[in-house]
């Protein structure tokens, strides 16, 4: 999928409408359309980022981000207490829908054991 087509990518430059719940230079947060918990955000760096593969040691900084601002969103969120869990899916087996990368903040009740 390229950039052009890419929800994200449309989403981080107003193509398409959504609620920012938080944004800086490099990552942005939105509700996930269909929750599957009642804390259920995506937090997603604003270039298009198709694969841990193709990423490369010089997105470090990007992933490290990603992590920071799952913390911050989870005490917005005040789920920091309770819990969270973050999922990034990766490839056909995971179920992974949008090729770019981006990270599942889900909480708010209990999450059955993986
Ligand atoms: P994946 O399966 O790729 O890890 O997750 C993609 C997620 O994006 C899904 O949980 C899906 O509900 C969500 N999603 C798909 N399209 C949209 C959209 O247009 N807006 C929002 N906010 N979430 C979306
Ligand atoms: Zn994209």
């Amino acid at each position: 999928m390229s950039e052009q087509d890419c929800i994200f990518c449309k989403i981080t430059n107003g193509q398409i409408e959504s609620e920012m719940l938080y944004r800086n230079d490099n990552i942005f947060v939105i509700r996930d359309i269909n929750p599957k918990a009642p804390v259920h955000l995506l937090i997603i760096p604003s270039q298009h980022i198709t694969s841990l593969v193709s990423s490369g040691a010089h997105q470090t900084s990007n992933f490290g981000q990603m992590l920071v601002v799952a913390e911050k969103m989870a005490r917005k969120e005040r789920v920091e207490v309770s819990g969270y869990r973050l999922i990034l899916n990766q490839g056909p087996d995971s179920g992974q829908d949008l090729v770019h990368i981006h990270l599942h903040l889900l909480g708010g009740h209990r999450l059955t054991s993986m």
